[in-house]
This record gives C-alpha cells, sequence and structure tokens, in this order.
C-alpha cells in the first residue's frame, strides 16, 4: 500500500518498484541537497541507502538542512539522518558512514552502488566523486546551487565529466550561498535522475545540464560535450 501511487505510472508499476527495492544508492554529503535526495528515496522505497558524511549540526544549517532540528546540533548528522529515516520507512536499510571522503578510501565506499549522489559542498569532493564513479563505471547525479540559481546533471563514462565541463576551475568557495527552496529544487531533481537511471528509463541528463534559474522562474537545458582533454577520462580508458 505505501507505494500503491508510484506503481500507477507506467514507467515504474510492481516490476520497477522491485528493482527499487533491490537498489543501492549511495549518497555522498548530508546537507541540504541530501536532505531531499535521502528524503524522496526512502520514501521511494530504493533498499537500501548509504550516507557519508563526517559533519556535525549546526545552527546555520537549518535554513534548508530539514532533516535536522534544533535539538541535533553538535551531533553527527549521518546519526540523525538514520534515525529520521529508519522512522521514516523502517522497510529501507540504510548506512550511515561516518567518515571523510579522500581519494584512498572512496573507492571502497561507492563499489556496491548501482547510483551515487553528489551532495556535496566543496570542489575538491566533488572532483574526487567524479573519478572514483568514472573508475568505476557508475552512474553519478551531480547537482549544486548558488543563491537562486541550480543545476543538475548525469555522469558516466561515455557522457561528459565534472573535469569535462571544467568544474575544477570554479571560484566558488563554501560557504555557498542557499535559500532552502532553491537546495529543494535541485535535490528533488536529483532523486528524480537517480530513479531514472535505476529503472533504466530513457530521458536521463547525462550529457545534458540543467540549468534552474529561480529568480526569473525558468529551467534551461543545454547539451555539454566530452572533452578529449579531460584528464579524468583520460584516466580511466
Ligand atoms: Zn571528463
Amino acid at each position: 500500500m505505501r507505494y500503491e501511487r508510484q506503481i500507477l505510472i507506467k514507467q515504474v508499476s510492481e516490476a520497477g518498484q522491485k528493482i527499487l527495492a533491490n537498489s543501492n544508492v549511495c549518497v555522498i554529503g548530508s546537507g541540504g541537497l541530501a536532505s531531499p535526495v535521502l528524503t524522496y528515496l526512502a520514501c521511494a522505497g530504493v533498499g537500501t541507502l548509504s550516507l557519508i558524511d563526517y559533519d556535525t549540526v549546526t545552527d546555520s544549517n537549518l535554513n534548508r538542512q530539514f532533516l535536522y532540528q534544533e535539538k541535533d546540533i553538535g551531533k553527527p548528522k549521518v546519526q540523525i539522518a538514520n534515525e529520521v529515516l529508519s522512522a521514516f520507512n523502517p522497510e529501507i536499510i540504510f548506512h550511515p558512514i561516518y567518515q571523510k571522503i579522500d581519494k584512498t578510501n572512496i573507492t571502497e565506499m561507492i563499489k556496491d552502488a548501482d547510483v551515487v549522489i553528489d551532495c556535496v559542498d566543496n570542489v575538491e569532493t566533488r572532483m574526487i566523486v567524479n573519478r572514483a564513479c568514472l573508475q568505476q563505471n557508475i552512474p553519478l547525479v551531480e547537482g549544486g546551487v548558488n543563491g537562486f540559481y541550480g543545476f543538475v546533471f548525469a555522469i558516466k563514462q561515455e557522457y561528459p565529466c565534472l573535469e569535462c565541463i571544467g568544474y575544477g576551475n570554479t571560484k566558488l568557495k563554501p560557504p555557498t550561498a542557499a535559500l532552502g527552496a532553491v537546495v529543494g529544487v535541485i535535490g528533488s531533481l536529483q532523486a528524480v535522475e537517480c530513479i531514472k537511471i535505476l529503472l533504466g528509463l530513457e530521458g536521463v541528463l547525462y550529457g545534458k545540464l540543467l540549468n534552474y534559474d529561480g529568480l526569473i522562474g525558468s529551467f534551461e537545458t543545454v547539451e555539454i560535450q566530452k572533452n578529449d582533454m579531460c584528464e579524468a577520462h583520460l584516466f580511466v580508458n
């Protein structure tokens, strides 16, 4: 009964629901993007969710990171997310991993994932995640925000990655300006892309950068190209 309404969607159906139940998704970062991502994937019945983060809750998180409340300040986010999501949907298996990601440990942490979702707020970690997913050929859903602007796209070996589009040169430094409602839009879109990938649906945002401008209320999708000189891609070929 829990999934009655989404089983009505022909692209999901009972067969798709079983696929979701047997799926394993790894979410990296447990902040503003991860709140809608984890909530909607748990709602949708994705069977196994891993969450990697080493941060604790602070009061400045609470304008957008709705998994946490004031009483959680000072506690590890993965611990609170585990409690909230397990109560929300006891059918799912949740793996909270309280660890900082680096080049040496990421391979092991994501190896069982069908999809990885990047919800971090710094360029350095994004680049590590990007390379690790390319190397292991695991689909990666990217998303980011800056004020009223946000973007989403999906990556795998045959398609452009973060390094292809020069994301490593971005000058953005944390803390990034973030409005909770905009973060919610982008995180929700990441969850949609993840579910499409798990179900094997067409139309995934591979090679397509979806830009959202909340100030003028527009979505625009632009094609992006693989860069033949991309070091991340050369590394895996
Ligand atoms: Zn690339």
